[in-house]
């Protein structure tokens, strides 16, 4: 059973009880762990406030509002974290793109819909990751949750995929950067989880029927399932492990 009393991490990225980010949370409250959030709307922190109860460890957990198209926010978000301590983790579970921007063609992407797509889904992570590494102990982990339509063109994924690209392009660049410092960056490749922002994408459904019927596994994976491999990659237990994309999908990606 893993154990990480007196380990501090921050999760970006809890909008309800379906996002990513709230299974990384739960995993991390049971092996003991304290977790604070960062959240960008209201409606988030109050899902949040209603979820605290349910954590072991956590029930009283710091909430701070952090916009991440807002530089002086993300800025004093960290700043805030710092002043309670170092941290021991990041996980960085956020996207955004507008829904005209997730069906039809591709090339009618605009210039707007492009640049805010990729400023809060890959950006985000590069400025997250430079005030986070500041108030970091040592052997410090950073992790960041991307999709298969980063590598490969999946139907009305469209500008997600690209910003997805540049996402785990970025962990790359981080990891080497980051790596002096002692500190590792990787993604988890996530298959697809019904959450609020995946409901944005046309086609879910076929999307998680085709996952059902061809992944090795014949299932879709849920959030603690990528919460599982989070706590492995925030932790020592991954201790050479950086610049990685792990797929959590049920193995999907290896079939053609
Ligand atoms: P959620 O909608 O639950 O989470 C997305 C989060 O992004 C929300 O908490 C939202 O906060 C936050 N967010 C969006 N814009 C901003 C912003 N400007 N500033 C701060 N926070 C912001 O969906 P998921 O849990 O599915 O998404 C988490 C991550 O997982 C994303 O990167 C997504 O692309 C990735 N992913 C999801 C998959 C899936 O199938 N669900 C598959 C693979 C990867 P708020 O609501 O407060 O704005």
């Amino acid at each position: 059973m893993l154990n990480l009393e007196n380990q501090r991490f921050v999760i970006m990225g809890v909008a309800n009880k379906r996002s990513i980010g709230y299974g990384v949370a739960q995993v991390l409250d049971e092996a003991g762990a304290e977790v604070i959030f960062t959240y960008r709307k209201d409606r988030s922190k109050d899902a949040l406030v209603k979820l605290l109860p349910d954590f072991k460890n956590n029930s009283q957990a710091k909430l701070i509002q952090c916009d991440v198209e807002d530089d002086a926010a993300v800025v004093k978000a960290f700043e805030e974290i710092g002043q309670s301590g170092q941290i021991n983790g990041l996980y960085h579970s956020i996207a955004f793109a507008d829904a005209e921007d997730l069906r039809g063609r591709f090339s009618d992407t605009s210039r707007e819909g492009f640049l805010k797509a990729h400023s809060i889904s890959s950006y985000s992570l590069v400025i997250a990751a430079r005030e986070a590494s500041k108030i970091m102990a040592d052997n410090g982990s950073i992790v960041t949750t991307t999709y298969l339509g980063g590598e490969i063109a999946v139907q009305n994924y469209n500008v997600m995929g690209a910003a997805k690209a540049s996402l785990e392009s970025s962990v790359r660049y981080l990891a080497l950067d980051l790596g002096a410092q002692g500190i590792r960056v990787n993604a988890i490749s996530a298959g697809p989880i019904r959450t609020l922002s995946a409901k944005g994408v046309g086609g879910l459904n076929t999307i998680l029927h085709e996952v059902e019927e061809r992944a090795p596994l014949k299932r879709n994976v849920d959030i603690k399932d990528v919460g599982r491999t989070a706590a492995y990659l925030l932790t020592d237990l991954s201790s050479g492990v950086t610049g990685e994309n792990i797929h959590v999908d049920a193995g999907y990606h290896i079939v053609r």
